[in-house]
């Protein structure tokens, strides 16, 4: 589970991270950059950020503290991520972003266009594919929102194989997490769930 910290204070992370929760997602990468150094000391090994939000290009050069890189939605994107981590001798670990439900507004390779790409990010230095992420239609049914999780599930599997190891499937959120969990999500990214609506920034109890 990645507990998403966007728009929570950095004590209120304190809090959770001293409950386990190591693992913390920020959709803007300066603001994760702005709160990395406030969250380093007290936690062993310190905590892991995961990028999960649109990336611009211009902005790479603010990722390296990033445990994971959810969100490389443009075959442009990742050559950036490319060149910037292997210029510093170093191999981000990424996700390919999955438009799974075809919303214009939402950021993503179409599902169509992931098997024939995956070959050329593997040909790139500097990073490594862990497998892929999707967001659910916010409100969809069930019925719906299972089904996108299921077609990300089977597009993974379809991809896997041939030097690609795919394990991850990042999908599931407050409000559809359970579904994802039966259909083979890896990685949960949970907000509201956690710290409750964002203008109360309070630490609830999970339902
Ligand atoms: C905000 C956000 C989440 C968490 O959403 P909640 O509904 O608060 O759980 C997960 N993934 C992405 C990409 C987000 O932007």
């Amino acid at each position: 589970m990645v507990a998403v910290v966007k728009g929570v204070v950095p004590p209120d992370i304190a809090t959770v991270a001293g409950l386990g929760v190591l693992d913390v997602g920020e959709n803007r990468v300066q603001e994760a950059v702005r709160k990395m150094p406030l969250l380093g000391g007290p936690f062993p090994g310190g905590l892991r950020f995961h990028l999960i939000g649109h990336l611009q290009r211009n902005k790479v050069k603010y990722t390296l503290g990033f445990h994971l890189i959810h969100s490389v939605d443009s075959l442009e994107l990742a050559e950036a991520i490319s060149g910037f981590w292997s210029g510093n001798g170093k191999v981000a670990g990424m996700l390919v972003q999955v438009n799974m439900t075809g919303e214009p507004t939402k950021s993503g390779f179409p599902p169509a266009l992931v098997k024939e790409t995956l070959p050329r990010l593997a040909e790139l230095s500097g990073l490594r594919v862990e497998g892929l992420m999707t967001i659910g239609r916010q409100g969809a049914g069930p019925e719906e929102t299972r089904g996108v999780f299921r077609d990300l599930r089977r597009l993974r599997d379809a991809c896997s194989g041939g030097g690609m190891e795919m394990e991850r499937l990042s999908m599931g959120m407050s409000d559809d997490y359970r579904i994802a969990v039966e259909e083979g999500a890896t990685i949960l990214r949970i907000g509201r769930a956690i710290f409750g609506e964002r203008r109360s920034r309070q630490v609830s109890h999970m339902g």
